[in-house]
């Protein structure tokens, strides 16, 4: 396997053969600006699992489904249907056809969202999905169980984390725009329940694999921590 770099309007980009590259951490180290932007720099598509697991909260709080209904759960899963597109320039997130990527952002689907992530059937439902528009590999893939389950075989695996008052902190400026009522440490909050369930639960929890290089961003900006997984990836294969 090679890599060329060239630039292309304008743009420095890497030429690489087909690989994929799965990003996994805690919520709020950056992840989905950083695989974004590598995502970009080589060209490839850039896969939100995260917004997958919103986007099946939020249908089902809207059709009022508690996480203990099981039966309604699996039924309902028959129902939902998740895509993306882009909206001026930006990857938007749609379930069945309607653009959801503000309201799965919000406090209550964030702090409903690791409920339902931790049932078996939901995963299998998105994990099929996810490796489905990972099979033509050229892809980033972001999530808590990308490296280990999604994509065990990824060419490249990054665990990205971060001290939590820094990630409360960016999230908290992040969400600001979009939802003025939330507080910090309501962010606070959510993000300590949801590393404890994430890293917790029986079925895939977020782990840090052996072949895994993990990235520490607390003190680095986005585009340090492109930087890095692109060093990464010219390292291993210059
Ligand atoms: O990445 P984001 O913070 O949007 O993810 C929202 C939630 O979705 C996580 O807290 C976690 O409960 C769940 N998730 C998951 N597995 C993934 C991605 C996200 O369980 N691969």
């Amino acid at each position: 396997m090679s890599i060329v770099k060239e630039v292309l309007s304008g743009k420095l980009m890497i030429m690489i053969n087909d690989i994929i590259i799965a990003i996994d951490g805690h919520s709020g180290c950056g992840k989905s600006t950083t695989a974004k932007k590598v995502a970009e720099y080589l060209n490839y598509s850039y896969l939100d699992s995260g917004a997958m697991y919103r986007s099946v909260t939020l249908y089902l709080y809207r059709n009022e489904i508690h996480y203990e209904e099981l039966n309604n759960i699996v039924k309902a899963l028959e129902n939902i249907n998740i895509s993306f597109k882009y909206v001026d320039g930006e990857q938007n997130t749609f379930l069945n056809e309607e653009n959801v990527e503000r309201e799965i952002r919000s406090e209550k689907i964030s702090d409903l969202v690791s409920k339902y992530s931790s049932i078996p059937e939901i995963r299998k439902f998105l994990v099929h999905r996810q490796k489905e528009l990972g099979k033509d590999k050229k892809i980033v893939v972001e999530g808590r169980d990308i490296t280990t389950v999604v994509f065990p075989n990824a060419e490249i695996k990054v665990f990205m984390t971060a001290n939590i008052e820094i990630r409360a902190k960016r999230r908290f400026e992040d969400m600001k725009r979009n939802h003025p009522e939330i507080t910090f440490s309501d962010v606070m909050k959510n993000l300590e329940e949801r590393d404890v369930k994430d890293s917790t639960r029986k079925d895939s929890p977020l782990l840090l694999t052996e072949d895994a290089i993990t990235i520490d961003t607390s003190d680095l900006e986005i585009e340090d921590q492109v930087k890095k997984i692109i060093d990464i990836i010219e390292a291993k294969f210059s």
